[in-house]
C-alpha cells in the first residue's frame, strides 16, 4: 500500500493530525496505524480531561484557546451524519493555588493571559474563601482562576474526532509499526506486525508514551518517557460548593465528578516505564493527605475506585515537541512529549502538524518554540506555570 502521509498511533493526538489533514487536502491519502481499537492502555481514556488556559508559555494559552473552540463547536466539527458525540464539557472553571513565593510568577502568568484575552481572576486568600468557602486557605499568597475553563470527556473527544476522520477519508489500519524504512536520507515507510509495508511520503510519529520506542526505529533521540500517574474516584457524604478544577502546590489535582470526585498526585519520582500496576496504599499515603488538607470537609472520604495512565514524559522541559527531525531525516515528523496536557492541546497540534506537512511551516500560530531544535540544542523551554 502506498499513502500521502502514515500516522503512528491513533490516540487523540494522531486522530487529530489526520482530521485536519483529511480536511486541508479532501483527496490526501493518510493512513493511521493504531493496533488497539479499544485503546486498552492509550493515555487518552484515561486522561482526566482537564482544559484551561492557566500556562505561562503563549503558545499554550493560545493553543488552549483555539482547542476550546473546537470543543465549543464539536457538533460541527465531528458531525458525521449530523451526529456527534456529547463532550459532556463542565465549564465550572479551573483554580491554580500557589504559596506566597509563587505569587510574582503567578501575576506573570497572569499577564500574559490577559494579554491573549483569557479572562482570568487573581485571587488572594480572602477572595478565595469567598468564592469557594470549602477550601483551606492559610497556607496560600494567591491563586489564579479561569471561570470560562472546565474538563470534558476524554473519550467521546476521541471516538468523534476518529469517526469525523475516518468519514473525510483517513484509513485506520488495526496494526502495529515493527520497523521503519528509509530511502536517500527519507522515512520511506512502515513494515507492521502482520507483515503488510505501507510505503509513505511523511511519517508522522504520534505515539505518545510510545513515541520513543519509534524514534528508535530510526535513530532519533527522543528525551520522552512513559510516567505512570494515578487518578482516584472518591465519594463523601458532606455538602460542597460547586467545585472548579483544583491544582495546588501539593501538586494535588482534584474536579467534581458524578456523585463524587476525582483526584491525583503525580509522582515525579516514579521509576520512568511501561508499569500499569496499581499501588493501593499510594491513596491513603499520599493523596488522602493532600485531599482533606485542602477541603477540611473531605477528611472522611470513600475511595471507590484507582486507575493509572501514562503520561508522556517530556525529561527536558515538559513541553510538547512538534515537528520534523531536525538534523535527521526531513520527512519524519513527531507530536509527542504532551507530558499531562496534550487532551486538551489536540485539536491546535492538528491543525499546526497540517499546516507543517502541507505548507511547509506553521500558519496560524508559530510555535517554533515547540520544535525539535531546542532538543538539538538542549534549550529547554518550561513552563512556569504548572504546579
Ligand atoms: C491520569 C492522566 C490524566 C490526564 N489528564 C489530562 C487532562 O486533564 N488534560 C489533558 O489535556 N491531558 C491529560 N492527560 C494527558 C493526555 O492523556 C495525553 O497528553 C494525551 O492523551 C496524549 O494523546 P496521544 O494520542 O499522544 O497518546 P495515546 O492516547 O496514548 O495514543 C498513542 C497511541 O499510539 C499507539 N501505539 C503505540 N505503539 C504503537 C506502534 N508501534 N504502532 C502504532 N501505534 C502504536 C497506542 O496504541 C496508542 O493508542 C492525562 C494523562 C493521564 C495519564
Amino acid at each position: 500500500m502506498k499513502v500521502d502521509v502514515v500516522i503512528v498511533g491513533g490516540g487523540v493526538i494522531g486522530s487529530c493530525i489526520a482530521l485536519y489533514l483529511a480536511r486541508a487536502r479532501r483527496a490526501a491519502r493518510v493512513a493511521v496505524i493504531e493496533p488497539d481499537p479499544t485503546y486498552r492502555l492509550a493515555s487518552t481514556p484515561r486522561a482526566s480531561g482537564g482544559f484551561r488556559r492557566l500556562f505561562s508559555r503563549p503558545e499554550n494559552i493560545a493553543m488552549s484557546q483555539y482547542s476550546i473552540a473546537f470543543f465549543d463547536n464539536f457538533d460541527n466539527e465531528a458531525a458525521v451524519d449530523g451526529y456527534a458525540p456529547d463532550l459532556g464539557i463542565k465549564r465550572q472553571g479551573y483554580l491554580f493555588i500557589a504559596q506566597a513565593a509563587f505569587q510574582p510568577q503567578l501575576e506573570r502568568n497572569y499577564q500574559t493571559q490577559r494579554a491573549l484575552g483569557a479572562n482570568i481572576e487573581l485571587l488572594d486568600a480572602a477572595a478565595l474563601k469567598r468564592r469557594f468557602p470549602s477550601l483551606e486557605v492559610g497556607d496560600i499568597g494567591a491563586a489564579a482562576y479561569s471561570p470560562e475553563d472546565g474538563w470534558l470527556d476524554p473519550n467521546s473527544l476521541l471516538q468523534g474526532v476518529r469517526k469525523k476522520a475516518a468519514a473525510l477519508g483517513a484509513l485506520y489500519v488495526e496494526d502495529r509499526v515493527t520497523h521503519i524504512r528509509s530511502e536517500g536520507g527519507r522515512a520511506a515507510g512502515v513494515t507492521l506486525e502482520r507483515g503488510e509495508s505501507v510505503d509513505c511520503d511523511v511519517l508522522i510519529n504520534a505515539a505518545g508514551a510510545w513515541a520513543r520506542q519509534i524514534c528508535k526505529m530510526v535513530g532519533m533521540p527522543l528525551p520522552v518517557y512513559p510516567m505512570k500517574r494515578y487518578d482516584h474516584y472518591f465519594e463523601c457524604n458532606v455538602d460542597v460548593e460547586p467545585l472548579p478544577y483544583v491544582k495546588d502546590m501539593a501538586r494535588l489535582a482534584m474536579r467534581p465528578e458524578g456523585k463524587g470526585f476525582t483526584a491525583g498526585v503525580p509522582n515525579w519520582d516514579e521509576p520512568r516505564g511501561f508499569n500499569f500496576d496499581i499501588d493501593h496504599s499510594y491513596f491513603e499515603s499520599v493523596v488522602w493527605p493532600a485531599i482533606a488538607h485542602r477541603v477540611p470537609k473531605f477528611q472522611a472520604v470513600k475511595l471507590k475506585s484507582t486507575w493509572c495512565g501514562l503520561y508522556d514524559q517530556n525529561a527536558l522541559d515538559t513541553n510538547m515537541i512538534l515537528g520534523p527531525w531536525v538534523g535527521g531525516l526531513p520527512n519524519f515528523y513527531v507530536a509527542a512529549g504532551f507530558s499531562g496536557h496534550g487532551l486538551m492541546h489536540a485539536p491546535a497540534v492538528g491543525r499546526a502538524m497540517a499546516e507543517l506537512v502541507y505548507q511547509g511551516g506553521f500558519q496560524t500560530l508559530d510555535l517554533s518554540n515547540m520544535s525539535y531544535q531546542r532538543v538539538v540544542d538542549d534549550t529547554p523551554y518550561p513552563e512556569q506555570g504548572i504546579i
